[in-house]
């Protein structure tokens, strides 16, 4: 596979350090509020990246923290802190609105057919492991106290600036127009490590330190949640693209002044999800969320097709006549599915898979094109494959898409048969679908009951749930 690696602002061969093996890690929610589709873009297409790395056989761990404390990186930042306005506006405790939205993040990504990370780990949980590496930045000279704080010192480095050709003129961390400067530091990009005194005086959560009482600034929790769970050395590194600078940039420099070596090999940036006017954002214009999407009477899955059509390097624009049409064709590819499905028969064709597979693989080893992959979706279903073959290939593909063509396609199917049942049978057919979809099994269990009751027969089948008379 070829990726895009931001830090070597070229397409290059996927190699991992370890032959088959890929540690994955990628820069986690701060649970402040709800994620917009925006956020949601850049966990869909990792979601695509880490599931394609495993159709093409890595055996691969994947890492996520929960930013649960600050947000914060410089006593200048603009920033306020994300986590104690959220805690203000809801009349909550910082924890309980880190419960609450974590909690909130993953059933979105559930709805997204997002996969859960296989380790998610909030930052509250490893104050330790911060103490120790800074504590180690401090022995190496890397890190100064000024102030009351602890500051990484970026002129200890060759290279600060990875991903962009910066000066300290052009940008510095956290002076920016109406910004004040934080005096303490010795220069202009230098960031903060641990707190002990802000302008956020009221911080609910706070920890004893070798520097005093305090907390963490928001870069080094991804480095250390990263070493702490995947070692010295990663694969792959993810996050949106404004994660380049500083985030990334800053956990580049702490990891590698620490650790004494090169730390990441490649860096996956998702660009932007914008409105009409400009970027998305949770305090202005309208606050999109899935929940928003459903209330719309868009199911999520639609979302995330609308995501798959364009290439994750490209800024995308969101707008509900985008949407529509992207909802308008997961549809319509749902009912072509569906007639696989009553058409289906025989065996798979080895080497007629082999070649459509071909077409789909050459799009994602292609640096992730999604959107090629999914027209491999359209070139199976247009090809004189049998159907057998086709409804394996569309099953295969949506291990990496998870589109859920083949469930939407029998959803479909089941109306119909449903469509020829007295109507009481057909509600209460309804009704067990849906508690299937809950995974309510016993309730599933007591409608085919009443089903069975009536006179007729409810079997699973490939093709889906068949309901007739006894
Ligand atoms: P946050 O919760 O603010 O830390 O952001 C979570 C993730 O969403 C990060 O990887 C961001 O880079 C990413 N992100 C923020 N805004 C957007 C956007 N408009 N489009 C795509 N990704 C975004
Ligand atoms: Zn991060």
């Amino acid at each position: 596979m070829y990726i895009y690696n931001s830090a070597s602002r070229t397409k290059e061969e996927f190699i991992p350090y370890t032959e088959g093996k890929v540690k994955m890690y990628t820069c986690g929610p701060t649970v402040y509020h709800y994620a917009h589709i925006g956020n949601l873009r850049t966990y869909i297409m990792e979601d695509v990246l880490e599931k394609y790395l495993r159709f093409t056989g890595f055996d691969v761990t994947r890492v996520m923290n929960i930013t649960d404390v600050g947000h914060l990186t410089s006593d200048g930042d603009t920033g306020d802190d994300k986590m104690l306005k959220g805690a203000k506006r809801e009349h909550k405790t910082v924890m309980e609105i880190a419960k609450f939205y974590t909690d909130a993040f993953f059933a979105d990504c559930a709805k997204l057919g997002i996969k859960t990370p296989d380790v998610v780990e909030p930052a509250t949980g490893c104050i330790d492991e911060f103490i120790k590496v800074i504590s180690s930045l401090i022995e190496k000279g890397y890190a100064y106290e000024a102030g009351g704080n602890i500051y990484f010192d970026t002129s200890k480095l060759d290279k600060y600036y990875v991903f962009n050709d910066f000066t300290e003129e052009d940008l510095a961390v956290g002076v920016r127009d109406g910004v004040e400067a934080d005096e303490n530091k010795r220069n202009k990009a230098d960031f903060v490590l641990w707190f002990t005194k802000s302008k956020f005086e009221d911080q609910e959560l706070k920890w004893d330190s070798p520097w005093g009482v305090g907390y963490p600034g928001w870069h080094i929790e991804c480095s250390c949640i990263s070493m702490k769970h995947l070692g010295e050395y990663l694969d792959l590194h993810c996050g949106g693209i404004d994660n380049q600078f500083p985030h990334h940039t800053n956990e580049i420099a702490q990891s590698e002044a620490f650790l004494g070596h090169e730390w990441c090999k490649y860096w996956f940036h998702v660009h932007h999800l914008n409105t009409n006017d400009g970027k998305m954002s949770k305090s202005k214009g309208e606050f999109l969320t899935v929940s928003l999407l459903e209330e719309k009477g868009y199911d999520p899955l639609a979302y995330r097709f609308f995501c798959l059509q364009s290439h994750y390097r490209k800024n995308l624009v969101f707008t509900w006549e985008n949407l529509d049409n992207a909802a308008e064709a997961y549809k319509k590819l749902a009912a072509r599915v569906a007639q696989i499905l009553d058409g289906k028969g025989g065996s798979v064709n080895e080497a007629k898979y082999a070649e459509l597979k071909g077409a789909f693989t050459e799009a994602l080893d292609n640096d992730l094109n999604t959107a090629q992959a999914v027209t491999a979706i359209y070139d199976v279903l247009k090809s004189d494959a049998d159907n057998a073959t086709k409804l394996k290939l569309i099953e295969d593909f949506d291990t990496v898409l998870s589109l859920g063509l083949v469930k939407e396609a029998e959803k479909l199917s089941e109306k119909k048969e449903g469509g020829e049942l007295p109507a009481e049978i057909a509600e209460l057919a309804e009704k067990r679908a849906a508690a299937r979809k809950a995974k309510d099994f016993a309730l599933a269990d007591e409608l085919r009951k009443q089903i069975t009751d009536l006179g007729y027969i409810v079997e699973e089948t490939r093709q889906g749930t068949v309901i007739r008379k006894a």
